[in-house]
């Protein structure tokens, strides 16, 4: 008998006869004597139906009130998955996040989890109970109801299965596995029978969001392997886990891109110690996610600091910036550039192997397309480019990696 812990996202869960398809998967395990633990999302499209709803309400609604509201649709899923496991005779019971006793802190719709007390589930699971755990939210120790960022189930699943030291966790989803690039964008990408945490964690956070990346942070911290496969099929999925020799052997693992991004370059800033801290720390104050930062010195002797956002914060962000640039002279202003898009090549085996860039640009520059903003890091190299040619981009970058080819170690 093994616990196993299984995260069913949105899509998994998105009509009653999908719901029918989770119960009867996990009346399977049952059958076969299995504990099982299942972390459930909302319906698709129920979140986003909920942030779209509020956002008609109130421009900018309060961030402890969404997180009442958005915690309603994955109590909606558990339920229903919990009843139809009692049309097939299996013993479920639901629990919510607090139930759950998923502790956690930080700002509201930001929840961190902090620590789960998993007594309930426990008492639940040797009661011969399945446990039908509501993922993405989470209990603040003030009492206040906590969500847990976008994709946040996946965070509730693998922090389950750690707290319940269960044997196996896998997270169900739409595709069968990690490929080496969004199978709707690039037709040809292969599915990856193994990937690093490190690999799948800067995948996840350079925009593969088949997993949530705070959730591949938190599965490397407390060891937590995991295997990510489709609810739809039985096909043996990707395998999460620590990096192993082999794995060097393949230069680029995969290729991610990410949509809807901005940049804010600062121009004209005294070249002086502390400038770029008092840009920053504004930036951080007003709860902005910068990703690439670059900096460099114009002919005039002035610097200029770029930094890259999601979309949706360019106006808060230029709202932030506005006292500091006055502080910081005359000649201080600002650009900003929406509707950009970031490709970032992935891959351990780029800290052995050297060229990887030149190739990446070469193929870019050779299908036409221009490099804005270029950062690296030792298993990754991302830049930014127009947005209407991200997935021609990713295209030939998967070709000239040869992914669609290449044996994945
Ligand atoms: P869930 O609702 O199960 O949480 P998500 O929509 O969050 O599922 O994630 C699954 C989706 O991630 C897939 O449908 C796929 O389009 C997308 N995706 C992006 N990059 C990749 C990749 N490299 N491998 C697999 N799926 C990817
Ligand atoms: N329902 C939440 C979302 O759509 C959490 C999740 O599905 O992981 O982001
Ligand atoms: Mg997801």
């Amino acid at each position: 008998m093994a616990l196993i812990v299984q995260k069913y996202g949105g899509t998994s869960v998105g009509s009653l006869d999908r719901i029918r398809n989770v119960a009867s998967r996990i009346k399977k395990l049952r059958d076969a004597g299995h504990q099982v633990v299942a972390v459930v999302s909302a319906m698709s499209g129920v979140t986003n139906k909920l942030i779209a709803m509020a956002e008609e309400l109130n421009n900018d609604p309060s961030e402890r009130e969404l997180d009442v509201l958005l915690a309603t649709g994955e109590q909606q899923s558990i339920a229903l998955v919990s009843m139809a496991l009692h049309e097939l005779d299996v013993d479920a019971v639901s629990v919510t996040g607090r139930q759950a006793g998923i502790v956690t802190t930080g700002s509201h719709t930001r929840g961190k989890i902090d620590q789960i007390n998993p007594d309930l589930m426990h008492k639940y699971l040797d009661e011969g109970n399945v446990v039908i755990c509501a993922g993405f939210q989470g209990v603040r120790e003030d009492g206040m109801i906590h969500t847990l960022g976008r994709g946040g189930s996946d965070l509730s699943a693998i922090a389950v299965a750690a707290a319940l030291k269960a044997d196996t966790c896998q997270i169900l989803t739409d595709v069968d596995g990690v490929y080496t690039c969004d199978p709707r964008v690039v037709k040809d990408a292969r599915k990856m029978p193994e990937v690093s945490y490190d690999e799948m964690l800067e995948m996840a956070s350079s925009g593969t969001k088949v997993m949530q990346s705070r959730s591949v942070e938190f599965a490397k911290k407390y060891g937590v392997i995991f295997e990510v496969r489709s609810s739809l099929n039985d096909n043996p999925g990707t395998i999460v886990t620590e990096e192993h020799d082999n794995m060097e052997s393949v230069v680029i693992r995969g290729v991610s891109i990410e949509r809807s991004q901005a940049r804010l370059t600062i121009t004209g800033i005294p070249d002086e110690p502390g400038m770029s801290a008092s840009i920053l720390s504004c930036l951080a104050e007003a709860e902005i996610n910068i990703d690439m930062i670059i900096s460099n010195i114009a002919h005039d002797g002035l610097a200029r600091h770029s930094v890259t956002m999601h979309s949706n914060d360019l106006g808060k962000a230029q709202a932030a910036l506005k006292p500091v640039i006055a502080k910081l002279g005359d000649k201080a202003g600002f650009e900003t550039e929406a509707g950009i898009a970031k490709l970032s090549c992935v891959g351990i085996g780029m800290r052995s192997h050297s060229g990887v860039a030149a190739k990446m640009f070469e193929a870019l520059g050779e299908a036409g397309i221009n490099i804005g903003i270029i950062t690296t890091s030792e298993i990754k190299i991302a830049v930014t480019i127009d947005e209407e040619q991200i997935e021609e981009a990713a295209r030939v970058v998967h070709a000239a990696f040869d992914l669609d080819k290449a044996p994945q170690a």
